[in-house]
This record gives C-alpha cells, sequence and structure tokens, in this order.
C-alpha cells in the first residue's frame, strides 16, 4: 500500500495536470484511465477508512491492500450504489489536491461494466454513445411499424376511432402474433444479461466456488439487501445526498416504487398467461380481475417511481456522477414513463375506437424497453445483485490480510 505522502505527490501532479507517468503506470497494469482513478482514490480511502461504516464498499475494500486488480475494481464500483455520503463526509474532496471523489470515480467505471461485459458487444457501444436517442428512435421505430402492420390488415382503417372494439386487444393482433414477438423480445433481453452478468461474475469471482451452506447464507443475505436497497440508507438510516449535504430517503423510494411497480406490471402479465392457457379465461379481463388489479398498481407505480428518478436526476449534484451517463439514465426512465403512461392509457380508452393506435404504441415501448435493457440503466441492478452476491459471500471467508472489520 502506499503512503499518503506519496499519494499526495501522485495526486499533485494530477492537479498539476501532468498525467503522463500516472497514465502509463496504470496501462502497464492493464487498467483503464478510469480503473486508474478509482484505484488511487481507494488507495487514500483505504489509508485512511473514516467512511467505514457507510456501505459494504469500504470492508470489502479493507480485504485489499493493492487495486491494481481489474476485477477487483469492477467489483467494488458496481457494490458502490451511489449514495453519495462518502463524498460528503470526504475530508480529501475537492478542492483538496488530493481530490477524492468516490461516487463519481465507481459511477465512471460502471459505465465500462456495462460496455465491457456486454452481449453483444458493439450494441453495449453503441448505447452508451447514443442512450437516449437511440432508445427513443427504437421506440418510435416499432410504433411506426406496428401502426403500418395494423393499417395493412386494414383494421386501423376499418375501426374508425369511434368505434368501440370492446377492449379485444387480440382483434387487433392475434394472440399467438404477440406470443411470438413478445417471446423473441423477452428470450433475447434475458439472454443478452445472463451472458453479460456471467462473464462479470466469472470475471470477478475467480477461483474455488463457497461452500453449500456458505453460498446459500450469502444468496439470501444478498437478496434482501437488493430488495430493500440497503445501501441506499447511507449507512445511518437517514438516505443519500441528492443535491447537497441533506439526507433524504427519496431515492431509495423512488427505487422502490420503480422496481415493485415493474414486478407487478410482470405479474399482470403472468397471470394472464396462466388464465388464458390453464384456465381457458381469455382476455380482456374485467376492472376488478386479477391482471387488470395487479396491471392497475403496477402501472401507477412505474409512473410514480420514474417520474420521482428523473426530477432527482436532474436536480442531483454534478459531483456525484458522471455526466456522460445522463442520456443512458434518462433514456431508461423515459422509456419506463411511456410504458406506465401509455398502458395505463390503453386500459382506460380500451373499449374506445382509440383502441388499435394505443395498442400499437403500447406493445412498440415496451418492446423498445426489452430490446435496451441489457445495454443501459437497468443492467446496474443486474451487476449489482451480483456485487452484493460477492460481498455477502466473500465476508463470510477468512480475512487473511486480517485488518479490515467486516
Ligand atoms: S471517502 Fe474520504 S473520508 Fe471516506 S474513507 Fe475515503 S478518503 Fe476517507
Ligand atoms: S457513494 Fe455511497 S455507496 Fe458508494 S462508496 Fe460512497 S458511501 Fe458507499
Amino acid at each position: 500500500m502506499q503512503s499518503l505522502e506519496a499519494l499526495t505527490r501522485e495526486a499533485q501532479t494530477l492537479a498539476g495536470g501532468d498525467t503522463t507517468e500516472h497514465s502509463i503506470t496504470w496501462h502497464k497494469k492493464g487498467l483503464s484511465a478510469n480503473e486508474a482513478e478509482v484505484a488511487r482514490v481507494l488507495q487514500i480511502c483505504n489509508a485512511c477508512r473514516y467512511c467505514e461504516g457507510f456501505c459494504a464498499v469500504f470492508p470489502a475494500m479493507a480485504r485489499r491492500l493493492e487495486f491494481d486488480h481489474k476485477a477487483d475494481l469492477n467489483y467494488l464500483a458496481n457494490l458502490c450504489h451511489n449514495c453519495g455520503a462518502c463524498l460528503h463526509a470526504c475530508q480529501y474532496a475537492p478542492p483538496h489536491e488530493f481530490g477524492v471523489n468516490v461516487p463519481q470515480a465507481m459511477a465512471k467505471v460502471r459505465l465500462e461494466t456495462y460496455t465491457d461485459f456486454a452481449w453483444p458487444a458493439s450494441l453495449g457501444q453503441l448505447y452508451k454513445n447514443n442512450g437516449l436517442t437511440l432508445s427513443l428512435a427504437t421506440a418510435f421505430g416499432l410504433v411506426l411499424f406496428l401502426i403500418l402492420t395494423i393499417l395493412s390488415t386494414g383494421e386501423l382503417l376499418n375501426q374508425p376511432m369511434t368505434t368501440p372494439l370492446s377492449g379485444n386487444f387480440y382483434a387487433i393482433f392475434p394472440h399467438n402474433t404477440l406470443v411470438l414477438m413478445f417471446g423473441l423480445v423477452f428470450g433475447f433481453a434475458v439472454l443478452a444479461l445472463a451472458i453479460g452478468v456471467r462473464r462479470f461474475w466469472k470475471e470477478i469471482s475467480p477461483g474455488q466456488p463457497a461452500e453449500a451452506a456458505t453460498r446459500k447464507a450469502a444468496l439470501g443475505e444478498a437478496a434482501r439487501d437488493a430488495l430493500r436497497l440497503k445501501y441506499l440508507d447511507g449507512g445511518h438510516g437517514e438516505g443519500c445526498n441528492d443535491e447537497n449535504d441533506r439526507f433524504t430517503l427519496r431515492r431509495r423510494r423512488f427505487h422502490h416504487l420503480t422496481f415493485y411497480g415493474f414486478m407487478l406490471c410482470f405479474a399482470a402479465t403472468s397471470v394472464a398467461t396462466l388464465y388464458h392457457y390453464f384456465l381457458d379465461l381469455h382476455a380482456p379481463y374485467a376492472p376488478t380481475s386479477l391482471p387488470v388489479i395487479l396491471g392497475t398498481l403496477g402501472g401507477l407505480g412505474l409512473l410514480a417511481g420514474p417520474a420521482g428518478l428523473l426530477w432527482l436526476n436532474m436536480n442531483r449534484s454534478p459531483l456525484h456522477g458522471d455526466a456522460a451517463q445522463k442520456p443512458m439514465d434518462r433514456a431508461f426512465i423515459a422509456l419506463l414513463l411511456l410504458t406506465s403512461a401509455s398502458g395505463l392509457a390503453l386500459l382506460f380508452w380500451r373499449n374506445t375506437g382509440a383502441m388499435p393506435l394505443l395498442l400499437a404504441i403500447h406493445l412498440g415501448v415496451v418492446m423498445a424497453l426489452f430490446l435496451t435493457l441489457p445495454y443501459g440503466k437497468f443492467a446496474h441492478g443486474i451487476y449489482r445483485c451480483a456485487a452484493l452476491l460477492k460481498w455477502s459471500t466473500e465476508k463470510r471467508q477468512p480475512n487473511n490480510l486480517g485488518l479490515g472489520g467486516d
């Protein structure tokens, strides 16, 4: 581990604009410039350790002496929940000459994770550069395609906007066509995410797998921590920092509304599928039926959560994150909002002649959402769960350094 004096000299060199020596040193170790910055910052944190109780990153960091392994840096970056607490508590944060900004450095490496491990890699790179445009263009293209499909079959023309269709979606798109379209899109999203997270897991967890009992306990704890968003509480339960030093639980609550809203919508679709295939009960379902109740509650959660996250995103301190990621963040939020708004509109006006058009819009947006899931902000949830599982496993294993308390 480098001394604080050595790190001070390194920070002064960087602050003076001479990054050449620093870059060459880390480049030789196979690290990117962003990973090198995380390594530098963590060396300072490892000597300081003031933030040990804030989140899992610091006790995980304390189990290491050196930070020149790509795998460790990717793991720790994804373990960070970007709550901002360690920036606002840090005596070495900018404008201090050390320039320690853990959340920002971690955010930049996380973006590299999403693109480096993406499958196929070319799509990860594309989304990184054009998140918002690409998402909206995909949604627009699919909506247009579906409208043209309806027009070509004459349904939109033969069903004037005033003619009710009794909410019968299958009069517009046959059930089997919908199953095929969404089966392919959903299957692709699951496959791409699974390949990405498997590559990530293989990199951060080489070597012998843990014993079965350890794996079971770690899995339970990681699932609890992920579902509760434990590390969005700032380590003291009062929450994250958003625009300033003040703590708030808004980010945690908006994330929960978004996640559980999404899961309720997914449950609504799953229950409707079971009704269709196993109970021979076909859509449209009554407003008091389980699929409609689940879908309505999910849609409302998916409207309130992303709206709140967008508001936080626009007001967040620029020091917390990586400005380059804003388009990607907002693209995902925009698609979630469009999904819930179009879904609720479809439910509300399903018995009117506007239904075919609303159906085309909703289906196009949902397909765009699923097609872009593996290459955008959604991926952060998957990689973070993997990092939480790694931490829950690691903390149950002997600490060979014997330096850091878990
Ligand atoms: S973020 Fe700052 S205060 Fe916290 S451990 Fe690192 S150097 Fe210390
Ligand atoms: S920003 Fe929050 S979650 Fe990330 S390292 Fe700092 S305290 Fe931990």
